[in-house]
């Protein structure tokens, strides 16, 4: 490992919008450090610059296709995030009446939304209807049954698309992949003219097309031209049973540029060029829901040093974030780049430290055996590509309050997720009748 200099610019620029301005590091005309002054550590920052320019250029890669975006609200439910979407034309994706409430609050119109998840609830099935959202993405037929039911009790007809698992193997880690037969997801495709024969003969229920969604953090396209596929024979072989499929939702799943050493995933015009080759001819209207791709190298989890511990054999940077703040490390092993907020003055040597938090867990750590520039206590650290999957799975173990969300646009920010008082969380708690009160 060489010298330090602001990380590998070409692949942090322009993409991202975190950039360092004379040494320290902007959130587009932003500086971090002035953010952890107003804000407090830890807290994530995300840049619309960013935001804006993926959901362009994923856009622009499908000029020509009978495309909808529908983001995938799971990825960064922030509503200042969905809102700034909303206003460049995304649909939305959700997967739980949480996320449909926070859809229809960031001003998504239930046209543009589809419902996806294996296991809703008849609340949610009843809210969906009672919106009257673009469809309902549907799993099982115990799934169809319930929708049924609920549609004809209220009076109305749902419309819904069958999710069907193409069994492939989308070469991810396995927690996120989705598409292969043993994972819980979608009607296995050799059932699927069997649902759809049972679909058409249930009341309420109109059936609008196919949907699909293989999995996550996907770096290679040759699994999704290989669902594609499956899903174009689907699509004319259903077809020939007179089940005009007019609509296809392709889920999400490309991947995104974590580690500036590994090799770049696909780009978005790649992608659509996998989807033109194989479904372009098919006249079907095509739904799209990126989620990482669009969020998460616009969001960065800024975090403070408190210690730094010379161990018996490795030196450890103890930082204020933890693993409750951001769960990707210790869930998938996953990368995070790491930033010193101040850079270090050229030439600087790194120095080899484990990056981790203060929970009891040895899995809270966020970078092992990682080359950083000497850091101090009280320095900043900034963990890159955190807007996806990052405060969305957060929780509040150890009682740490969930940590607050900054949006930047130019030079302007605003705090669009406050950090929870203690007197807030403790006020959720109640002691049962049979134990006094101290
Ligand atoms: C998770 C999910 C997405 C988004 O996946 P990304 O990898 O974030 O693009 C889209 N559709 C469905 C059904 C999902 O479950």
């Amino acid at each position: 490992m060489g010298e330090i200099s602001p990380p590998s610019p070409q692949r942090f620029e322009p993409m991202h919008h975190f950039t360092y301005h004379d040494g320290i590091l902007h959130a587009e005309d932003v500086s971090l450090p002035r953010l952890a002054d107003e804000v407090g550590t830890p807290f994530y920052c995300y840049a619309t610059a960013t935001l804006e320019r993926h959901y362009q250029v994923f856009t622009a890669a499908l000029a020509g296709l009978p495309a909808h975006i529908h983001y995938a609200v799971k990825a960064n439910a922030n509503m200042a995030v969905v809102r700034t979407l909303a206003d460049l034309g995304a649909g939305a994706d959700v997967v739980s009446e949480g996320e449909l409430r926070l859809a229809l609050a960031a001003g998504i119109s239930p046209k543009r939304i589809v419902f996806s998840g294996v296991g809703k609830t008849a609340a949610e099935i009843t809210l969906a209807l009672d919106h009257d959202i673009l469809q309902l993405n549907v799993e099982s037929e115990p799934e169809l049954e319930a929708i049924s039911r609920i549609a004809v009790a209220s009076g109305r007809v749902a419309r819904v698309a069958l999710r069907v698992n193409p069994d492939i193997d989308a070469s991810t880690h396995h927690k996120i992949t989705t598409g292969r037969k043993e994972n819980k997801f979608g009607i296995a495709w050799t059932q699927a003219p069997a649902v759809f024969r049972y679909a058409a003969g249930l009341p309420c229920i109109e059936v609008v097309g196919l949907a699909t969604h293989i999995g996550s953090q996907i770096t290679d396209l040759h699994p999704f031209r290989d669902a594609f596929r499956r899903v174009r024979s689907l699509v004319f072989q259903l077809r020939t049973e007179n089940f005009p499929i007019r609509r296809i939702d392709l889920g999400g799943g490309l991947g995104v540029p974590y580690d500036n050493d590994a090799a770049l995933p696909p780009q978005p015009a790649a992608y659509a060029a996998v989807i033109r080759e194989t479904l372009g001819d098919c006249g079907c209207e095509i739904l799209l829901e990126p989620g990482r791709l669009i969020v998460a190298n616009a969001g960065m989890l800024v975090t403070r040093v408190l210690y730094v511990k010379e161990g018996a054999s490795r030196t450890f940077v103890i930082v204020d974030a933890a693993m409750n703040d951001l769960v990707r490390p210790t869930l998938y092993d996953a990368f995070h780049a790491i930033l010193p907020v101040v850079a270090p003055p050229p030439h600087t040597a790194p120095r080899v430290v484990d990056v981790v938090g203060p929970v009891c867990e040895t899995g809270d750590t966020f970078a092992t055996q990682r080359p950083l520039p000497p850091v101090r206590a009280g320095a900043l650290l900034a963990l890159a590509s955190a807007g996806a999957y990052g405060a969305v799975m957060a929780s509040s173990y150890n009682l740490r309050p969930l940590v607050p969300e900054v949006i930047v646009k130019g030079g302007r920010f605003a705090v669009v997720r406050r950090r929870p008082s203690y007197a807030e969380m403790l006020a959720l708690e109640s002691l049962p009748p049979w134990l006094t009160p101290p």
